[in-house]
Parts: structure tokens; sequence; C-alpha cells
């Protein structure tokens, strides 16, 4: 760090995203990303020669065909959606928006180290709510918490859900302070609270088109709340990076917006092949949370996570560990393609001598 770094910042540990090495080809099951293309109409968009040709000009700073195009998606008005540069982005400007510094956050012991890590940089007083010895959200703790709260729906690296009953009884139960429900992986078979947000308030929910729909190199994200909430969120971003999302960003979101089918084909076959994977390791001994995710978090008792990780990644196979506690035995393994899973397991075979 220099000296010029601001002193407000002494002691931060950014986040650190699942490795992109490019030594080799690996099959990379370490930031729930996926090799798989977005639908073909994303591909058509970018091909358009009215896109290359209008980037001189900056791109709708109000993101207003995107924002229309999600908020049809939900059943809402535009005016309820707002989008960024990838739901981090949205999650950064919540809190830039809606804490002060010294501002009391709550968020799971086990979960999206982003939370955290923002939370530090804007100086919030932040209370880790452990997750019940089975690794389930306590809902009852979060009700009680009177500032605000985020947390993932399903939970990451565990991959569990709650309904989204749970979810209004801790947004009701202090409808005076925010909760912040981050759905990045809702389309892996759980129900969204994005309907709810009409009703209560205090509800915001956060979608990225990173995972389900297959575009994590373009990074979109975008909140649903109130539309006087997503006002104060523009105020906020038109104070700060007002074209924060760039014309192919957009063009590339609405494409992959209209293509249900394909989304839904994408979505079916991971849920499958997470099926057939959790089986598969549970016939091999290993202990598999049931996920309602795009990845599976796994342990064994008598092969050390870390030794498995190790040797996946010497056989060309990545995957996410966490040295922290409670979960130092345990690996989060995103669900790739059928092939891509049979590489992971044959290895996994391989390596407990099976
Ligand atoms: C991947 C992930 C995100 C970040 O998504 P981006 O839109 O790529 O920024 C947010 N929250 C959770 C829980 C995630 O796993």
């Amino acid at each position: 760090m220099s000296e010029f770094l601001a002193s407000k910042y002494a002691g931060l540990s950014p986040y650190v995203p699942g490795e992109q090495p490019r030594d080799r080809a690996y099959v990379k099951l370490n930031a729930n990303e996926t090799s798989v293309p977005p639908c073909s109409g994303v591909a058509q968009a970018l091909a358009d020669p009215a896109l290359a040709a209008g980037l001189g000009r900056y791109a709708d700073p109000h993101c207003m065909a995107l924002r229309k195009a999600v908020a049809q998606k939900y059943g809402l008005d535009a005016s309820e959606v707002f989008c960024g540069n990838g739901s981090d982005e949205v999650l950064g400007f919540l809190l830039l928006t809606f804490c002060e510094q010294g501002s009391r956050i709550s968020f799971p012991d086990i979960t999206y180290g982003f939370y955290r890590d923002f939370s530090a940089t804007q100086g919030l007083a932040w209370t880790q709510i452990p997750l019940r010895d089975d690794f389930t959200l306590d809902v009852e703790a979060f009700a009680a918490f009177d500032g605000m709260v985020v947390f993932p729906n399903p939970n990451a690296p565990t991959g569990l859900a709650i309904s989204c009953d749970d979810v209004v009884r801790i947004a009701d139960a202090h409808p005076e302070r925010l909760v912040i429900v981050d759905e990045a992986y809702v389309d892996y078979g759980n129900e969204s609270c994005a309907p709810l947000v009409r009703k209560h308030r205090n509800l915001v929910v956060v979608h990225t088109m990173s995972k389900s729909r297959n575009l994590a190199g373009a990074h979109i994200g975008w909140c649903l709340a109130q539309a006087d909430l997503i006002q104060d969120l523009n105020d906020i971003k038109f104070s700060f990076n007002p074209f924060n999302l760039s014309a192919p960003t957009m063009a590339i979101g609405i494409a992959a917006l209209e293509d249900e089918e394909y989304f839904r084909k994408c979505t079916t076959t991971i849920c499958e092949t997470r099926d057939r994977t959790i089986r598969t390791l549970e016939d091999m001994g290993f202990t598999v949370l049931p996920s309602a995710t795009n990845f599976v978090f796994a342990t064994h008792p008598s092969l050390p996570a870390t030794e498995w990780c190790a040797r996946l990644r010497e056989a060309g196979v990545l995957t996410r560990y966490y040295n922290a506690p409670r979960i130092d035995n345990w690996l989060r393994v995103t669900v790739g393609t059928p092939e891509e899973m049979d590489v992971f397991l044959r290895e996994t075979r391989r390596i407990l001598g099976l």
C-alpha cells in the first residue's frame, strides 16, 4: 500500500474472486460461471452494425430499455428496476445510498465475502449472524436484528435456501430497516421474492445475469424495489458514474432476456447435472448439502478438503476452497456441463482410490 492510500482504508482485505489462471486448459468449477455460451441472440446483437456505429455517443444513463425488459419479466414497472455493472455494483450502490458511516448491517457468518469487504470500505458496523449447525439461515436471529440485513437466497457457498415466507418474516419484523435479498442463484429452483417488493417497502431483491444467463463476462445485474428507493439509487449513481452500463452490455442483456426457452433449457440441464453429481458424490461417501444452486458443497470423512482441492487442481480441475472457520473441510464445486462433471467425478474417484 502506498503512503497516499486514504487512512479510512487501513486494514482493508479486498474480496478474492475465484482464480482465473491461463497457464493451461482447466475444467473450471471454481467461480460458479459456465463454459456454455449465452443464447444466440446475444451474438446477433453484438454483430448489429448499428451498435458499433453508435459507440461514439454515450449510452442511455437511465438504462431504460434494459430496465423495461427486466420489469416485464417480473410484472413490475421500469421505475422499480435499477441496473448495474454486475450485481456487485448494485450491492455497492445499495450500501452507498442507504448506509451512513457507522450504520449497522448484518449478514451470515458463512456467506458471500463481498458484503463484509465492502462494508469495511464504508466504515459500517457489521454483525455476522452464525448459520445454524446444519448451515441453515437463522431466520429468527435475522428477524430480531434491527439494522440493515443482507444475505443471498439461496446462500453461498452452502447452496441452502429459505422460503419467501421466511424472507417476509425477516422484512416485516422491522419495517424501518432494509432487507436486501441477493438472489444470484434463484433461477436454479428457488422461488423469487421479486413480486413481493410492491407489498414490502423495505425489501430489495438483487439479481445477476452472471450465473443463470451465462453472461459473467458481460457483468449485468439489477435490483427490484419500490420506485422512490430506485430513484435514490439513481441519484447516487448520477453523482458518481451515470454511464455505468455500456451500449453493448445493455444490448447483450436485452437479447438474453428475450430467449426464455434457451434460459430454461440451460437451467434445467444444470439442475439435472447437479442432482446426478450429488447422488454420485454421496455414493462415494461424501456428505453433500441439498443445493438449490449451480454448485454443490461437499465434505468427506477421510479425504481432507485441502487435499481434494489440490489434487483436483493437479488433474486440471479447479474448485473453490475456503480456509474459514466451520467450512475448512468443505469444497464448493460449480456444476458445469455433464462432460465437465464426468471429469470431476472421475478424478475424485481416482483420488479416493475407488
Ligand atoms: C456471483 C455472485 C454475485 C456477483 O454477481 P455479479 O453480477 O457477477 O457481480 C453476487 N452475489 C452472490 C451471492 C454471488 O454468488
